[in-house]
């Protein structure tokens, strides 16, 4: 999922306060998982934004909503009327979730709640680590499910630096070294073969080198 954290409340107060009325928009998938930009949380937020203390005068009125998905303009046409009087939005998306809003509801501003952090998944409840950087060529299965990308600090590609210790990286604040796991788990799945290959350096352009990337469906079998 799309794990993103709330931006400093004075941060949000200060792009809020030049308008009168202002929608707080929720959105249902990711950030809702990860607790930062569902309904519950865009309530909330109107709450707090609400209070006379943090203006000088009077505060924006806010009204609260939330759709399913804020990145599929679809839905977002389809199931979001904008209150009459809305100057602004003020979205609880992801980044792709931010833009697909300030498409549709051109020239209506479009306000980030959320710092979108990266790709991720819960471990334990309540924790979200990092795990793919969307390369768009994808090593998975050649690293035993541990992606070096985005788990080792440097990217690596072919086994770990000089700072693996004890099964721990370099950059400290006890982060597992992620080339010590791939190994341990290759050992485990008896494919240490993979280990042994050379990965030559990697072609960036998937990843997005050569600028925004795009995805048309296609059948099985004709790509
Ligand atoms: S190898 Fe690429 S696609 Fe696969 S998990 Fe890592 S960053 Fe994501
Ligand atoms: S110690 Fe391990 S995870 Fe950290 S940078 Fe080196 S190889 Fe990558």
């Amino acid at each position: 999922m799309i794990v993103g954290d709330l931006k400093p409340l004075a941060e949000i107060v200060a792009a809020v306060r030049e308008y009168k009325q202002v929608l707080v928009l929720g959105c249902g998938s990711c950030v809702t998982v990860c607790l930062s930009g569902g309904e519950r949380e865009a309530e909330q937020l109107s709450y707090e934004l609400s209070q006379i203390r943090h203006y000088q005068g009077a505060p924006p009125k806010f009204e609260v909503s939330s759709i399913l998905r804020q990145c599929e303009r679809d839905l977002v046409l389809e199931y979001q009327k904008l209150p009459a009087g809305t100057e602004a939005v003020l979205s609880l998306a992801c980044g792709a979730g931010v833009q697909t809003l300030a498409d549709a509801f051109e020239p209506l501003p479009v306000i980030p709640a959320l710092n979108t952090t990266f790709l991720g998944a819960s471990d334990k409840p309540g924790i979200w680590t990092e795990k793919c950087k969307g390369c768009g060529d994808c090593i998975l299965l050649h690293t035993g499910g541990i992606c070096p990308i985005a788990r080792c600090a440097k990217s690596l590609f072919n086994g770990p630096c000089g700072g693996s210790k004890g099964g721990y990286c370099e950059v400290g604040e006890g982060i597992p070294c992620a080339w010590a796991q791939i190994v341990a788990r290759l050992k485990r799945m008896d494919k240490m073969s993979y280990y042994e290959e050379i990965r030559v350096p990697k072609d960036w352009r998937p990843g997005g080198a050569t600028g925004p990337r795009k995805r048309v469906r296609i059948g099985l079998g004709d790509g």
